[in-house]
């Protein structure tokens, strides 16, 4: 078992931000938490554009993170030290990982907030990220498929961060791995495809928004540089769009309800490499914590959620991972 105190401090969430009420926060004993189950987790301050789901609302983002940032609140409050984390990996035999943008920062593909985020240099750039623009106006498409094409997930390979969550996965402790990236860099590195939930989508698949037609980001891609610069989709016509969530959609409930239960079930949430301003990827952190499940944030900038980690690992990602699993045996 794991010794690091449970989640016993009240959440941020909880206490300052009603609204944004993680995905089926309920109380429930440890290791037998709650299911998520779909529709029980549409409590969203701005309705989903899709229907059923949840959605990601930008409208969570703004105030909430500010208030805890005015605060100063968990900055420092619990920082830990690797060796002690460490112990508690070791010591668990169910550990849950969220990771962000964060862990991918090592493998070239800059996240959207740390301090060379592709939002922190261009505020202006969220608006591709927004399914209302990305609908209305064809030149958000023309850019967004601009941006597909360059982007660095087609020629990043897996960073040290990744490779550790294998070895925590091979040593039979990972209960499941949470990302809200789109990169597919934990599949790439070895992660067993069937534990990674992928809570934003894939880059690398394209979907119709009319008839919801699945197909490879490659064919798309290849339209875009044969001349078109806004494909649709060959068989209805309809707006094609990578399978990603953009701000304003919804997210797969069977995920979440997976994620959820992931978050609920285990001995140690690991958040790796997101600010945390992301709903309802965020409230996972609530989940474990009612739940009574400690939670160690691995990230360089204060997040909201602070406060209520039983430690705070401010170490470079690419350090403090594979310093988390070394010489991690097989569980028995
Ligand atoms: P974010 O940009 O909001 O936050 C990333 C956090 O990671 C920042 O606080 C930053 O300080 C920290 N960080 C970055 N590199 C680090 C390092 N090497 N060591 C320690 N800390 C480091 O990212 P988010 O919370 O994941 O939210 C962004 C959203 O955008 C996600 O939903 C995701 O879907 C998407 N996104 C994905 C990718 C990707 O797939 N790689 C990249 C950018 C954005």
């Amino acid at each position: 078992m794991v010794s690091p105190p449970t989640g016993a401090r009240t959440s941020p969430v909880q206490s300052h931000c009603p609204q944004a009420t993680a995905p089926g926060a309920e109380t429930g004993p440890r290791r037998s938490g709650p299911r998520l189950g779909a529709g029980k987790v549409a409590n969203r301050p701005a309705p989903p554009v899709a229907s059923g789901g949840v959605t990601v609302s930008p409208s969570d983002e703004g105030a909430y993170a500010d208030r805890w940032r005015h605060t100063g609140a968990g900055a420092g409050s619990a920082v830990g030290d690797l060796a002690t984390v460490a112990r508690w990996v070791r010591e668990a035999s169910a550990v849950t990982v969220l990771t962000g943008a964060g862990i991918s920062t090592d493998s070239g593909i800059p996240d959207f907030r740390g301090p060379q985020g592709l939002w922190t240099r261009n505020p202006g750039a969220q608006r591709i990220s927004d399914i209302r623009a990305y609908v209305t106006d064809p030149q958000v498409r023309r850019q967004a498929w601009r941006g597909r094409r360059e982007h660095p997930a087609w020629s990043a390979t897996p960073n040290a961060a990744h490779r550790a969550l294998v070895e925590l996965e091979r040593s039979g402790r990972l209960r499941a791995l949470v990302t809200q990236n789109i990169d597919e860099l934990h599949q790439r590195a070895g992660s067993d495809r069937a534990l990674v939930l992928e809570l934003h989508g894939t880059l690398f698949m394209v979907t119709c928004l009319s008839c919801a037609d699945r197909t490879p980001m490659a064919e798309a891609l290849d339209r875009v540089a044969g001349g078109e610069e806004d494909p649709g989709c060959l068989r209805c016509g309809g707006l094609l769009k990578s399978a990603t969530v953009s701000f304003g959609q919804s997210l797969d409930p069977a995920v979440l309800a997976a994620a959820g239960a992931a978050a609920a079930d285990c001995d140690l949430l690991l958040v790796v490499g997101t600010s945390l301003t992301v709903q309802p990827a965020a409230g996972l952190v609530d989940v474990a914590v009612r739940a009574g499940i400690p939670v160690v944030i691995v990230n360089a900038e204060p997040t909201p959620y602070d406060e209520v980690a039983a430690a705070l690992l401010r170490d470079p990602i690419g350090v403090a991972l594979p310093a988390l699993v070394a010489g991690l045996s097989e569980r028995r």
